[in-house]
């Protein structure tokens, strides 16, 4: 018989949650010989930038696995992968960060035609010489940083064991909807080395996955079902079992089970993972500095401290931005970024963001006054 291992990932969403019940209804209805006679594992990513009450809702579906099939919910963390987020990654950073900061930097900028002329060199219509020889894009220069702005961020740069976090502070940045690693390297990544072992040594795995086409155009073009060879012959197949179902279905399955959803849902929120989302939307934005007041406080030191080890902010003694450019209008001189205040600012307002709404000042009245109103992106609370 062919090793395999399956692994259901859990986020804390309804997807996920819909994706648990039916792997427990596949094993009470077959058993195990359903699965290779393994019992399948599953796997949630902290990445200590999760909300709350999602980690709390994780561990209630823990609960309620362990007592329907005696199976337990794994926490993987980037802290268990060497060198992604550990004292000798911060090592390397320290090293790079005193070599680069100290001396001046160019970079050039490159706009419009430019850009075209470039994906001409991609594509090998022209050569990169001819690229270059027509560039008269604006190139900006960055002098050397002052020894003891470079000494602060030096200080700075060691493991805080939160890994979303420690990964802004290597990076020198936080996310963006371009440079992602948020998901990579504080989510696959960590979930991948689990499986890695296991598919090294031959055993192919089966990630169930709970993706489904009507989310996005992007997630409408993957495939139910994909499958890679590792050099040991194992295969990583990723299945997504829910893929034609509705937000409807995936509600559907966990009433069936007696289960609840993530309250987050019933929140206003229609994504319930990391407190906030580099591409949260703004009504989301509205309702979330509105209920976590905490969180948000801490947004505001994380960006002071990823201020500090990021070269330009450390410059202009500014902090860095949470938000991606794509999902705030921010300062044309902060790469299109927004502080986590100024967003929160805009996030309460309306017509492109120049005035405020008297609905939502009305709204944050009645929040203050009389507790948040239930207030669901599905409809939950009707
Ligand atoms: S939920 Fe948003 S911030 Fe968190 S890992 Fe995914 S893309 Fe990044």
């Amino acid at each position: 018989m062919i090793a395999v291992q399956h692994f259901g990932s859990i986020s804390g969403g309804k997807d996920s949650q819909a994706v648990l019940c039916r792997m427990v209804e596949r094993i009470e209805r077959k058993g195990l010989a359903a699965f290779g006679n393994r019992a399948p594992r599953f796997l949630s990513a902290d990445n200590g930038h999760e909300n709350p009450i999602t980690l709390d809702h994780i561990a209630y579906l823990d609960d309620w696995l362990g007592q329907r099939l005696g199976l337990r919910i794994e926490t993987v963390s980037a802290n268990d992968v060497p060198g992604l987020t550990d004292a000798a990654a911060f090592a390397r950073k320290r090293a790079m960060l005193r070599e680069e900061w100290s001396k001046e930097k160019r970079r050039t900028r490159h706009k419009g035609a430019c850009n075209r002329h470039r994906d001409a060199w991609r594509a090998g219509a022209i050569t990169k010489g001819e690229w270059l020889a027509a560039c008269e894009c604006p190139v900006m220069v960055s002098p050397p940083v002052p020894d003891h702005l470079i000494e602060r961020a030096l200080e700075l740069l060691h493991p805080t064991g939160i890994p979303f976090l420690d990964m802004a502070m290597l990076h020198g940045r936080f996310p963006s909807t371009k440079v992602r690693f948020c998901t990579s390297d504080t989510k696959l990544i960590p979930l991948m080395h689990r499986k890695r072992l296991l598919l090294d040594a031959g055993v192919s795995v089966i990630d169930w996955i709970g993706e489904r086409a009507d989310e996005s155009p992007a997630r409408a073009r993957k495939k139910p079902i994909q499958s890679v060879r590792y050099p040991s012959g194992a295969r990583n197949i990723l299945y997504r079992p829910i893929f034609r179902w509705s937000a409807a279905d995936a509600f559907a399955i966990s009433a069936r089970h007696g289960l609840r959803h993530n309250p987050l849902y019933t929140m206003g929120m229609s994504r319930v993972g990391c407190s906030t989302c580099i591409m949260v939307r703004k009504r989301e934005l509205r309702q979330w500095a509105m209920r976590f007041p905490a969180e948000v406080d801490r947004v505001r030191e994380w960006e002071r401290l990823v201020g500090i080890v990021s070269r330009r902010t450390a410059a202009l003694g500014t902090p860095a931005s949470l938000l991606a450019a794509a999902t705030v209008p921010g300062d044309p001189d902060d790469h299109g970024r927004a502080t986590i205040d100024r967003a929160i600012d805009w996030s309460r307002t309306s017509r492109g963001g120049r005035n405020y709404d008297l609905f939502l000042a009305q709204e944050q009245r009645d929040a203050d006054e009389d507790g948040l109103l239930c207030d669901s992106e599905y409809g939950l609370c009707e």
